[in-house]
């Protein structure tokens, strides 16, 4: 049973929780130029806790969205196999985790192409969704997602449970207020920092510095459930969107309170929704995210 991008998701009023996995396995780690044996295992460890974090997702009948890498489809296929088999929605996040901001124009469109086309050899459709590798994107990610018929992105900062639409051409002078450019077509279904598994629990040790991490889970979901619990009681049809990564969520402790998590916010009323679902729910002109 793979996901469809279907019906629209309908308005609870409650609020929705969008769950996203980034599956970067060893591309994570290319990006950083790290690619000995010991950082490229820890990418690898992703591809270990997919099962995991699918039996979990499927025990409790809640959908997920997983952003996959083209490198990391041809490198696991097996795997990514399992996350279209168990109805995940599947968006695209890159070739080889490429930061936008740093690649020249032809070298963008072109892991944009190939990434596309292995997401959609998998799936077995166009992905409608997109986020991008380390969250930034240009002017052009913009105009290649929507000439590839991408619905949503998810790279964006610029609310917290409201999707928007996506300005092109912003401009920031130096002396002036900002120019904002006009809105593109493409819905933004924000994250945040704050509702990310990657900044709370993975250590890095980079060579001019060290990413601490390593907080305990339940500490960082006590963050990510006070964020439901003040959607639920001051915005209608809210939509909050929680970001994990495969090789840092799929650790024993770190899957107890995971699961705790999901129990805790499904008691709230509010529904999980596929990403998809929502954006398809914004395209056809439903309101999400009204504050009350
Ligand atoms: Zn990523």
């Amino acid at each position: 049973m793979s996901y469809q991008p279907t019906s629209p998701a309908a308005v609870n009023p409650r609020g929705h929780a969008c769950l996203s996995f980034d599956f970067d396995g060893p591309s994570l780690w290319m990006m950083r130029k790290m690619t000995t044996a010991a950082p490229v295992s820890r990418g690898e460890f992703g591809a270990v806790a997919v099962p995991r974090i699918l039996r979990t997702l499927a025990d409790r009948g809640v959908p997920a969205t997983f952003f996959i890498p083209g490198h990391t489809i041809e490198t696991y296929p097996d795997v990514c196999k399992m996350v279209v088999d168990a109805g995940c929605e599947v968006g695209l996040h890159g070739y080889a985790h490429e930061m936008n901001a740093l690649q020249t124009e032809s070298e963008e469109r072109a892991a944009m192409g190939r990434s596309l086309e292995l997401v959609e050899e998998l799936i077995g459709a166009a992905p409608t969704g997109y986020r991008a590798p380390a969250g930034d994107i240009t002017n052009q990610t913009i105009e290649l997602l929507l000439e590839h018929g991408v619905v949503y992105d998810s790279s964006l900062m610029g609310h917290d449970y409201q999707p928007y639409r996506v300005r092109v051409g912003d401009e920031l002078p130096a002396e002036a207020a900002a120019r904002w450019g006009p809105e593109s077509p493409l819905i933004e279904l924000p994250w945040s920092w704050t509702n990310d598994d990657y900044p709370y629990l993975e250590f890095v040790a980079f060579r001019r510095m060290i990413m601490p991490g390593l907080a305990r889970p339940e500490d960082m979901f006590a963050n990510f459930l006070g964020d439901v619990e003040w959607m639920v009681r001051d915005v209608e049809g809210g939509v909050a969107t929680f970001v994990f990564h495969p090789q840092v969520i799929g650790r024993g402790h770190r899957l107890l309170a995971l699961e705790d998590f999901l129990d805790q916010v499904a008691d709230l009323g509010v529904h999980f929704s596929a990403m998809g679902d929502i954006a398809a729910g914004v395209s056809a002109g439903l309101e999400f995210g009204v504050e009350t």
